[in-house]
């Protein structure tokens, strides 16, 4: 996965780091004026970008599928030259180049969709970033359906999930993709099963925080009994003891026992 559009700062808000302006600040054309987002009218981006992507092929060895991000780019085409052009236009073609790229590689694009989907559509918690004054749903008639939509939205935790049904009306395969709360996996998980969609966990800010939830997203994708999945076997110390022993499996410490388990101090807080 590499984020192309974007969080192109690869570093989170809070800090006000950006990983590759702080360290050479003449590479600026790439991006937007605030570094968050890619310049897409700069052709040089695009080429960096597809060169980005074939290294981390070539370093992950084989797979089908390349995660492109493209979500949350919220200073979209703000340069000069970006703002002479069609942003809508500058953002399809942007993902459809890529898209094609990475097939000819022999892998298939997937990609955030909350810029797809227009605010105020869809109930409160679900993530979508189009925008009156940044229509950027209006590019999903003109992507390759090759592509994956992962439809992600970590504020909800009950009820149905219509955008999964909304993506593949328009001829998209999708993923769920929840976060960190087991609420918000159970809900997606089902939601995923009911759509004949995938589901993808993620683990952002601090994957420690995430690691006690793997066994029960696992149990929540996986179970024939959806409606025995209670929240409270997820607040237990029973979830933790039964990860642990899978990451015992997958992850031996081979002896170091600083290695193993996961420590307190790796799961602040998560305040936003
Ligand atoms: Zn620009």
């Amino acid at each position: 996965m590499f984020n192309c559009w974007g969080h192109a700062s690869a570093s989170r808000v809070k800090y006000g780091r950006h990983v590759v302006l702080d360290q050479n600040p003449r590479l600026a054309p790439w991006f937007e004026p605030d570094g968050w987002t890619w310049c897409l009218s700069n052709p040089q981006t695009r080429s960096l970008l597809c060169d980005v992507c074939d290294e981390l092929i070539d370093w992950a060895g084989p797979g089908k599928y390349f995660h492109i991000g493209c979500d949350e780019a919220y200073s979209h085409a703000t340069c000069e030259r970006c703002r002479q052009a069609d942003p809508v236009a500058l953002f399809a073609d942007h993902v459809n180049h890529l898209a094609s790229h990475l097939r000819r590689r022999g892998r298939r694009a997937i990609m955030w969709g909350d810029a797809l989907l227009e605010q105020g559509k869809w109930p409160a918690g679900f993530s979508a970033t189009s925008s009156a004054e940044m229509p950027t749903h209006r590019a999903v008639d003109r992507l390759s359906r090759d592509i994956v939509i992962a439809d992600w939205h970590y504020g909800v935790t009950q009820g149905e999930v219509p955008t999964l049904a909304h993506f593949r009306r328009l001829g998209f395969e999708t993923l769920a993709c929840p976060w960190n709360t087991a609420a918000n996996i159970r809900t997606l998980s089902r939601a995923a099963q009911t759509s004949g969609s995938g589901l993808l966990m993620t683990t952002w800010h601090h994957l420690a925080q995430c690691i006690p939830l793997l066994a029960w997203t696992a149990n929540c994708a996986w179970s024939a009994d959806q409606a025995a999945l209670r929240l409270a076997q997820c607040q237990g110390p029973l979830l933790r003891t039964a990860t642990a022993a899978c990451l015992r499996r997958l992850v031996p410490a081979e002896g170091r026992f600083e290695r193993a388990g996961w420590n307190a101090f790796e799961q602040p807080p998560e305040a936003d």
